[in-house]
């Protein structure tokens, strides 16, 4: 029994559960995703494992209501139980040998990047997290991300909260001002990804960015063929 342990919405339309997965909860790392259906006949849907806590043996997954399947789960509540949840899938981020990192989260991709910020701070790496959103309303992850950053840099594009501008000035200014990144790991939109790459190459910056927005689902079809 899958049952939800905690539901809370982190803004309008981002929403946290906790599930009660005790064997996921001991095996799974960074960037590994399970397949959930909330009930019989709901859609699968892959979603990355924003947390865990082994002790707990509960599994976080943090998702944006976009369609019938993502409002199906959304209309669940604590004690209500999930028909499947099946992971970990998925091959980990590999974060081995890395002593200092910036991890760059944009708005709902945030939840992606925090458990690779988390990781990293355990093992122990100089992690600088820059965070962007639209505005202040959608702002997740907040305090999450400081705990585990040595520097937490928090971006909206109107300037409601944080500095304002998008996630590439604050880069792009530690980058030139001499922080000697091993790797930029960036997850968000297609087009910040495309930004952050273009912005770290102009300083020969190890950059990874997550293809999950192209991803077609989680059963073999993974679609990185359309890669180029
Ligand atoms: P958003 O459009 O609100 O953007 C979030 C932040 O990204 C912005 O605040 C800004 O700081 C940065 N950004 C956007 N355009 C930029 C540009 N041109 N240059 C530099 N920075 C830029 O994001 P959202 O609506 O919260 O997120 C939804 C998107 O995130 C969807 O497209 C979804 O596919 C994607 N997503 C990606 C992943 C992943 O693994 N890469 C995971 C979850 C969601």
């Amino acid at each position: 029994m899958f049952t939800i342990v905690e539901r809370s919405e982190l803004n309008p339309t981002v929403t946290k559960l906790v599930v009660k997965a005790p064997l996921i909860a001991k095996k799974a790392q960074p960037g590994q995703f399970v397949i959930l259906r909330a009930c019989a006949d709901s859609e699968r849907i892959p979603l990355t494992i924003a947390d865990q806590d082994p002790a707990a043996g509960t599994v976080t997954v943090i998702f944006q209501v976009v369609g019938a399947g993502t409002m199906q789960l959304n209309g669940l509540a604590v004690g209500d139980a999930l028909h499947d949840f099946v992971g970990p899938l998925g091959r980990p981020t590999e974060l081995e040998g890395l002593k200092k990192v910036a991890v760059v989260g944009g708005g709902v991709g945030c939840a992606i990047a925090y458990p690779v910020a988390k990781k990293l701070h355990e093992m122990g790496c100089v992690v600088h997290t820059i965070a962007g959103f639209r505005s202040q309303d959608l702002v997740i992850l907040e305090d999450e991300f400081k705990a585990v950053s040595d520097r937490f840099i928090l971006m909206t594009d109107d300037g409601s909260r944080g500095e304002k501008g998008v996630v590439t000035k604050p880069l792009e200014e530690l980058i030139a001002a001499g922080e000697g990144y091993d790797e930029v790991i960036a997850i968000g939109p297609l087009v910040m990804m495309k930004f952050v790459s273009l912005t770290t190459k102009k300083y020969n910056v190890k950059t990874i960015v997550s293809m999950n927005p192209i991803m077609i689902d989680g059963t073999g079809m993974c679609g990185g063929c359309r890669l180029t």
